[in-house]
């Protein structure tokens, strides 16, 4: 029989980490709730490129669940979701167990799109899930080959510019623009970045098949080498589809502005699984939800009406520049710095202090 929880708790993305945190200071009292996690660890993404670069050690850049959750009057379950049937409010791991929530709530994150492969001898690795690519970069250190790195995002430029002194040659690859979505202006200074470091920049070239030991855009060869890390930013995952939960037109699971699913209300969807209106999938906009989300869990059981998510019209970037500065956004402004490593570094630090149980105690 599977076990019964008030409301279960899937996956430790930021959204739910903030919640936990949110109800270790107002916990909810007398309810059965689970958070399930794969591992006792939630890396925050924010930091791993100063990882990488040397400048933070690995127990600085996550959190601790288990203690976590004994604080917010959660049970800590270790283990991965596999199926979710949100007609049946019940989800089972990949050890066959079955857990049933009266509330589910949805915050596993997602895992970058893959390219194809023709029989290729490229070792490919995912940003995503940090444990296996941290585990991976560290072996690729031991032994250092040159690396191609696919997505001109913000996760894409900070981790070349974090990883370029460990490789004899760096090419980053970018279907369309780098930094789409953030002003040109910081374009021009992460390219300059990039460029002086010897990275070569390869934009509005989809490199999307992998072919013995080539990366291929359409026909085209257009790099040659043993490992490529994705860090094309999210898809959707086949568990989501077959969920039963109504998903958008590129397969993220919808969510509504309390941050339920329309087609089962009972089910609370946050982060980058998430399809929210107006919504980018960024740490900044979980962390927000998140906040949100603890209200609305916790009003579910005393009837008060849910409250709204309202996104922000714009969020604070910084990326970390691999030498200590960063490069920052916001709105329209941009600039970049030592200063702005600093700010970056101290609410880095500031996130994890927050949700780490010594300072909650
Ligand atoms: C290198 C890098 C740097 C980044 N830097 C920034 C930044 O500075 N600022 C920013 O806003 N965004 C940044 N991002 C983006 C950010 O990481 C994501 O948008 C953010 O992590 C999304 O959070 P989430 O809450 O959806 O879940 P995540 O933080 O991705 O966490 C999901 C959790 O769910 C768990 N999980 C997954 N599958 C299952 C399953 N089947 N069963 C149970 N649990 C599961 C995972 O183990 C994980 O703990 C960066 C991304 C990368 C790759």
């Amino acid at each position: 029989m599977a076990a019964a929880f008030d409301i279960l708790l899937l996956g430790a993305g930021h959204a739910h980490v903030v919640v936990l945190r949110q109800w270790a200071a107002h916990s909810i009292k007398a309810r059965r709730i689970a958070l399930l996690s794969p591992s006792p660890y939630a890396w925050y993404s924010g930091m791993l490129p100063g990882l990488l670069a040397g400048h933070y050690r690995p127990e600085q850049c996550r959190i601790h669940l288990p203690p976590l959750c004994r604080a917010a009057g959660v049970e800590f379950i270790q283990g991965t979701l596999d199926i979710l049937e949100a007609d049946r409010k019940r989800v089972r791991l990949t050890d066959e167990t079955w857990l049933q929530g009266q509330w589910l709530s949805v915050n596993t994150g997602s895992i970058p799109r893959l390219p194809e492969c023709q029989r290729s001898s490229i070792e490919i690795c995912p940003v995503k899930p940090f444990a296996d690519f941290l585990l991976t970069v560290e072996r690729w250190q031991k032994n250092p080959e040159p690396v191609a790195i696919i997505g001109g995002g913000a996760a894409g430029v900070e981790l070349a510019l974090a990883l370029v002194h460990q490789t004899p040659s760096l090419a980053l690859f970018c279907g369309g623009t780098l930094l789409r979505g953030h002003p040109p202006s910081l374009r021009t200074r992460a390219l300059r970045h990039l460029r002086q470091r010897g990275i070569q920049v390869h934009e509005h070239c989809t490199a999307d098949t992998l072919a013995g030991d080539k990366l291929m855009s359409g026909k085209q060869a257009v790099w040659q080498g043993n490992r490529v890390i994705m860090a094309t930013g999210p898809a959707p995952l086949a568990w989501w589809q077959s969920s039963g939960l109504q998903c958008d037109r590129q397969g993220f699971i919808q969510s509504s502005a309390t941050l339920q699913s329309p087609s089962h209300p009972h089910v609370f969807v946050t982060g980058d699984c998430a399809a929210i209106p107006n919504t980018p999938k960024n740490g900044v906009y979980a962390v927000r939800q998140g906040e949100v989300l603890a209200n609305n869990l916790k009003r579910l059981f005393t009837r008060q009406p849910l409250v709204r998510f309202k996104p922000a019209t714009s969020a604070l970037a910084l990326l970390a520049d691999g030498q200590g500065g960063a490069l920052m956004s916001w709105g329209p402004l941009t600039g970049e710095g030592r200063w702005a490593g600093r700010w970056k570094d101290f609410l880095d630090r500031r996130f994890i202090r927050h949700h780490s149980v010594d300072e909650l105690i």
